[in-house]
């Protein structure tokens, strides 16, 4: 077996939805329906409003909390933005940053996320890199440059001892909300592994062997035992299945069955 078997970690990232009632019946239903002996990772990401409420119904269970967004500053006249320290104060050890809806529908620059990966990590948060490229990207044969370039620009500056704070998820845009358009689990493994080498050539084999790639675009309880079992598919990242705790929990399941074969048959290395 190897020394480096990767947990699978899945992340649910609840967008802007949800209310009150809606967060704290869907955050109940997983933690019920969770058996605490599993070996996966799993992180709930509500939206702000609700992260208070969300972290203390995960005290005291293995799941984690993390936050879609936030400011690189800990405190100032930054209107409508939150900070990692507040992130922290309210139980968050991970924030998802890259985003594609970020770049292409808010707009961050390569540079500005940057910022916000070293502050993060700087502040205490772990980080979940998103990088991935659109479907015109695809078609003209630039996803090779275009995740490569958003991981070098990502991580740079970033320094060595902080590398096992972060993982990266590849989520091609064409494939997020778009249930006509997944990726094939050949394409999630080919990108991963595309990923994996890139890593390696800016930080070293061994570090690129302990990195956590999550897949996300569409995974649903129907194909997570597909995608979740490539080579070099450490986990997903989750949107519109997250949001009915039956489906997280069937593709939950798809990786404690995709973490036990890995790692009985000493493939995961
Ligand atoms: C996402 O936005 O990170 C995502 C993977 O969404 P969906 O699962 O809905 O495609």
């Amino acid at each position: 077996m190897g020394t480096n078997v990767r947990r699978k970690t899945i992340v649910a990232n609840w967008k802007m939805h949800t209310s009150t009632a809606e967060a704290a019946q869907l955050a109940n239903g997983i933690v019920k329906g969770l058996s605490p002996e599993e070996r996966v990772s799993v992180i709930l990401c509500p939206p702000f409003p609700y992260l208070a409420l969300v972290g203390e119904l995960l005290r005291n269970t293995q799941i984690q909390l993390g936050a879609q967004n936030m400011y690189p500053a800990n405190d100032g006249a930054f209107t409508g933005e939150v900070s990692p320290t507040m992130l922290l104060d309210l139980g968050c050890k991970y924030v998802i940053l890259g985003h594609s809806e970020r770049r292409h529908v808010l707009g961050e620059s390569d540079e500005f996320i940057n910022n916000k990966v070293r502050f993060a990590l700087a502040a205490g948060l772990d980080v979940i890199l998103c990088v991935g490229e659109t479907l015109d990207q695809r078609n003209s044969k630039q996803t090779e440059v275009v995740i490569d370039h958003q991981l070098n620009s990502g991580l740079a500056n970033v320094a060595e001892a902080e590398l096992l704070r972060i993982s990266v998820a590849y989520e091609p845009v064409w494939a997020i909300g778009n249930a006509e358009h997944h990726a094939t689990p050949q394409q999630a493994a080919e990108a991963h592994a595309m990923l994996r080498t890139r890593f390696a050539q800016i930080f070293g084999k061994s570090a690129a062997g302990a990195l956590t790639i999550q897949y996300g675009g569409s995974v649903v309880p129907a194909d997570a035992a597909a995608v979740l079992s490539q080579p070099g598919v450490d986990g997903a990242l989750i949107g519109g299945a997250s949001l009915k705790a039956e489906d997280f929990l069937s593709i939950l399941g798809a990786a404690v069955g995709c973490f036990r074969n890995d790692f009985e048959s000493g493939s995961y290395s």
